[in-house]
């Protein structure tokens, strides 16, 4: 609720504070027990921030991150490393994310290990179960990460999110960093294990496609903010925001009857440190009115779940 994460931009010979970047901007939203809500935006919205924030990877500079009904920002360094057990992450690059010099078998252990999870033997049972569960053979945790392709680096990561049982897993780009030809088994294994087990993801992606087989509600962000949050169905039948329909015509569809115009934005994502005033798009929108260079738009729920962050849309209070 109302989730803010400024970074200080310093300079000089002095390193001085000399501005900020408003990294995530006033965000507010749930995620339900048992979905995937899907996050997109292009490369610096704030939607990998945003995800570590949740999880308290970074501290939030502002706002609530609430859990089961607990704030989780005001929990102890200890209350929170109980808590990480239920909330996990997937992060985008398995090169960067497994130590080279350890073993499977120590990398897949060290989550149990520190949740005191089960003595030795029982963690290797468990890390060769779950290794069987994301499709690799038990018997390869003696291996090192070196000795997997990338797409089975990416189980591995995955079986290092799943091992403790979590309920929450921030999926931070999974796929982003696979070639394409093995992005669709990862995304087929990350939906079985999300309906096997009752997971609840939030789902980072900055590509509208990846997230359209996979999630149940999507989030659209933007500079920082969140522009537009509806269920999947919804947000392809009927988008408002202009900065989604521009997202939305770059997918190409597969129906041939379908005449889809490609809408090409104007301009470059302008600077995080540097937002424009009023609605941070209307330096690139096709439908930019005078209001909007000045007044920046609420995040409201303007039909059944349907929330948007635009003033074509703005809900009147008189109505
Ligand atoms: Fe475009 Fe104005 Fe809506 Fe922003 S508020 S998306 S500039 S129409
Ligand atoms: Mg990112």
């Amino acid at each position: 609720r109302n989730l803010k994460k400024y970074f200080d931009v310093t300079g000089g010979i002095l390193s001085r504070k000399v501005g900020e970047v408003k990294a995530v901007d006033d965000v507010s939203f749930s995620v339900y027990e048992g979905e995937v809500l899907g996050i997109v935006g292009e490369s610096g919205c704030g939607k990998s921030t945003t995800g570590k924030t949740l999880l308290r990877l970074t501290e939030p500079t502002e706002g609530e991150v609430i859990f089961d009904g607990k704030d989780i920002t005001k929990l102890t360094d200890e209350e929170m490393r109980k808590m990480r057990r239920d909330m996990q992450i997937i992060f985008q690059d398995p090169y960067a994310s497994l130590n080279p010099r350890h073993k499977i078998e120590k990398i897949l252990g060290e989550p149990l290990l520190v949740h005191g999870i089960g003595d030795k033997e029982e963690r290797r049972k468990k890390v060769k179960e779950i290794l069987e569960i994301v499709g690799l053979p038990g018997d390869h945790a003696s291996r090192y990460p070196h000795q997997f392709s990338g797409g089975q680096r990416q189980r591995i990561g995955i079986a290092r999110a799943l091992i403790v049982n979590p309920r929450l897993i921030v999926c931070d780009e999974p796929v982003s960093a696979l070639d394409v030809s093995i992005q669709s088994q990862i995304l087929n294994l990350m939906e079985d294990l999300q309906e096997k087990f009752k997971l609840t993801y939030l789902f980072i992606a900055h590509d509208l496609s990846v997230v359209k087989h996979i999630s149940h509600r999507i989030g659209v962000m933007y500079l920082g903010r969140m522009v537009e949050l509806t269920s999947n169905e919804e947000l392809y039948d009927n988008p408002l925001h202009p900065y989604t329909k521009s997202l939305l015509s770059a997918v190409p569809n597969p129906d041939p009857d379908v005449k889809q115009e490609r809408i090409i934005l104007q301009g470059d994502v302008p600077s995080p440190s540097n937002p424009p005033s009023g609605c941070a798009f209307h330096t690139r929108c096709p439908d930019c009115m005078d209001i909007c260079k000045t007044v920046r738009p609420e995040f409201q729920e303007i039909s059944d779940s349907h929330f948007v962050a635009c003033h074509l849309y703005e809900v009147n209070e008189n109505n």
